[in-house]
């Protein structure tokens, strides 16, 4: 069943299925409670810092790099029509404390942690995607050019006990070597949803069209499909995916005697993420993402990565 709601931004009518999570405007961005239709205020955006322009130049100079596509590829290549898709993810406070029943001693871990919210298979954003966990703003709503803004499919609980699932591991496995049974506490929480651009790229080559993903906050090419040498199938040509310094408190994990928590509290409110400017200087590593064959129409057969 349906449920037809009105933007109260922009006036726009759309729908959206019964089993959705957090309504979005696809225009706008302005996310709504489905049941009330009250806007939600933990609502975050990564802006996107390339446009049209700066997109389509990426997945050109990607690829001059890619070493199996034909040579005057990036040459040759023109770039067509390009879109802007605003994917949600979750944003979660992740906190897990481990204590020993007759030691004052606790571990404590804290950081940020985003999730897909939604299924893209269309998209091919990888599974193992890593998402920047600083750089976001506060959400202002926008008419989109040519993009859309998509709802939130899963609802908030069901991604959180796999936000802190890490954190839960390393927490016990510190404070197993203080006692045999640590009591772990889970206190994770939801923070909000955050809107994550991705600019989907089509170029032309010797006739043919073919795609390329750029996430449009970070700058880097998620994929291309090009041609072989050979010529004979488009392959999807992977790229290195970005892979920012995952932890905000940087691997926050400690022991604290006495006062278990202090630290780490101090330690978090010094580095809230709001006002953070886009992380320009991050650590970049190369990651291969494998793209799962059977959420593309084109099957994946060739992975490349840059340096
Ligand atoms: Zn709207």
């Amino acid at each position: 069943l349906d449920r037809s709601l009105r933007c109260p931004y922009c006036g726009a009518r759309f729908s959206v299925r019964e089993e959705t999570a957090i309504a979005v405007c696809p225009y706008c961005g302005t996310a709504l409670w489905p049941a009330n239709g009250k806007e939600v205020n933990e609502h975050y955006i990564y802006e996107d810092q390339l446009g049209l322009r700066g997109a389509q130049n990426a997945v050109k100079e990607e690829a001059r790099r890619l070493y199996s596509a034909p040579e005057d590829l990036g040459e040759i290549m023109t770039a067509r029509s390009g879109f802007l898709h605003y994917v949600p993810l979750h944003l979660y406070h992740v906190r897990v404390k481990a204590g020993c029943p007759h030691s004052e001693a606790a571990i404590l871990e804290e950081e940020y942690k985003t999730v897909l919210a939604s299924k893209f298979p269309r998209l091919n954003i990888p599974e193992s995607y890593t998402f920047p966990v600083r750089g976001w703003r506060e959400f202002q709503p926008k008419i989109l050019e040519r993009g859309m803004y998509y709802h939130v499919g899963t609802r908030p609980e069901a991604l959180k006990s796999r936000a802190s699932e890490r954190a839960r591991r390393r927490v016990a496995l510190h404070a197993s070597s203080i006692c045999e049974e640590p009591r772990v506490e889970d206190e994770t929480h939801w923070d909000g949803i955050i809107h994550y651009p991705f600019w989907e790229i089509n170029y032309n080559y010797k006739g043919r069209l073919y795609k390329g993903l750029v996430d449009a906050a970070g700058g880097d090419v998620v994929y291309i499909e090009y041609p072989t040498i050979e010529g004979r199938h488009s392959l999807l040509g992977l790229s290195t995916g970005v892979l920012i310094s995952g932890l905000l408190l940087g691997g926050s994990v400690g022991v604290f005697i006495g006062q278990p928590l202090a630290g780490a509290l101090g330690g978090l409110t010094a580095t809230l993420p709001l006002a953070y400017p886009l992380a320009r200087n991050r650590k970049r590593s190369t990651r291969i993402y494998m793209i799962n064959p059977g959420s593309s129409s084109e099957a994946p057969t060739g992975v490349e990565a840059k340096g």
